[in-house]
This record gives structure tokens, C-alpha cells and sequence, in this order.
């Protein structure tokens, strides 16, 4: 049987699948609906987010929210929150190749679980790695993806925004233009009929030995 998101979060919490496990305070699995239409993917966890235990807290976090909130018209606890790494990467370092593909099956879940019918990519790491591409974001940003039956948008790193100069960055304006892309998304696929749901994997992925990331990805 499918296990729910809140079960599967209680696994992950106790995982011990990469290094990362041994520097962590805690795993920083998701947060938001577990329903919810739209889903953010980030790249991992930074300092507050593994002390609080939920992603996108710090000053990346209020800006992400705050366009949730001025363009999307939705509240944080409405939509849902990811990494595509659960776990802070010591120094805030990019994550490696193996630390990828132990932490692959817990999104790979999430969105099996979730069945969102939009997903945002927040900068380079999450874009290259959801859409298995090497073009950068500002390459990528400003256009959707046909995904897996789904939609995806990629769009700048908030942290990235706020290093670039904030809300007087063309990034600043083009970062907006990307969320009223997810509004518009959204509001063309509530007009057309709603798609068969896409049944979850049975049972859910996590194969024994496990394949290459963009093997999995053929499981959404
Ligand atoms: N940056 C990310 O990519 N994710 C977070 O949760 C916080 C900062």
C-alpha cells in the first residue's frame, strides 16, 4: 500500500543513506500541503533550516513567501516545500554525486505523493537536476517544461536575488515575472479538465539497488 507524506517523513527523519546524516542537526524532509498543486524544490537545507527543521526559513525563505504571497495570491502553508537534498551539506558545500542519488528516492516520493500539478525549480542546482539538463537557470527561467505530465517552472534561487542586489536587479523583476508564470500555469490547467490522477507507484519506488537519478525520475 502507498505510505501518506507524514509517513514517510517519520522514515526519512531517521535516515542514515549518505555522510550528511553525521553533520546534521536534523532532516529537513518538506513542509505545506501534502494536496498542494504547486511544489518548490531548493537545492538543501542551509543553517536555519537545519536548526528549524523546515526548509526555506531564513532571508531566501521570506522572499520566497512573500512572492507566494503577492503574486501567487497563496499562503506558504499552501503550497508545498522541498529540497531536492534533505539534509545541510557541512559549510553549506554542493552536495555530491552520491549524496544526490542516496536523497533521490525521498523527492521521488514526495512527488508521487503529492502529485502536484506544477513545479517550480528554484535556481541552478534543481533545475539542471529535475530537468536533467546542463543549460544554466537564466537560460532556463521564463518558460514551462513538460514534465512527467506535469509542468515545470524554473526560476532564479531567492538567496541568489538577494546577493544580486535585491529588488533593484533585473533578476529581481524577471524572479516575479517567473511566479505570475506559475499563476497563469496554474490558472490555464484549472480551465482545461482535470487529467486523471496519475496512479503512485506500486510499491513506491525505493528499489534495492538503486538506479541512476534520472532512472528514477521516470517513476513521477
Ligand atoms: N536554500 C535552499 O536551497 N533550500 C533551503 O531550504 C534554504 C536555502
Amino acid at each position: 500500500m502507498t505510505r501518506t507524506l507524514a509517513e514517510v517523513a517519520v522514515e526519512a527523519a531517521d535516515c542514515t543513506k549518505c555522510r550528511l546524516a553525521e553533520g546534521r542537526t536534523q532532516v529537513v524532509f518538506g513542509v505545506g500541503n501534502a494536496d498542494a498543486d504547486v511544489m518548490f524544490i531548493g537545492e538543501a537545507p542551509g543553517f536555519h533550516e537545519d536548526k528549524q527543521g523546515e526548509p526555506f526559513v531564513g532571508a531566501a525563505g521570506q522572499l520566497l513567501t512573500r512572492m507566494l504571497d503577492e503574486v501567487l495570491g497563496v499562503a506558504r502553508e499552501g503550497v508545498y516545500i522541498a529540497n531536492v537534498i534533505k539534509c545541510r551539506p557541512p559549510g553549506n558545500r554542493d552536495p555530491q554525486e552520491d549524496e544526490i542519488e542516496s536523497c533521490t528516492p525521498w523527492l521521488v516520493e514526495q512527488v508521487s505523493s503529492i502529485q502536484p500539478r506544477v513545479i517550480v525549480t528554484l535556481g541552478n542546482f534543481a533545475t539542471k537536476f529535475v530537468l536533467q539538463t546542463a543549460q544554466g537557470i537564466t537560460r532556463m527561467r521564463g518558460r514551462t517544461y513538460p514534465w512527467h505530465g506535469r509542468t515545470v517552472v524554473p526560476t532564479f534561487h531567492p538567496a541568489a536575488i538577494l546577493r544580486g542586489g535585491g529588488e533593484l536587479s533585473r533578476q529581481f523583476l524577471e524572479f516575479r515575472d517567473d511566479f505570475g508564470l506559475v499563476r497563469e500555469t496554474l490558472a490555464t490547467l484549472s480551465s482545461e479538465t482535470a487529467p486523471e490522477p496519475v496512479a503512485a507507484p506500486d510499491p513506491v519506488i525505493v528499489p534495492e539497488a538503486e538506479p541512476a537519478p534520472e532512472e528514477q525520475l521516470e517513476l513521477f
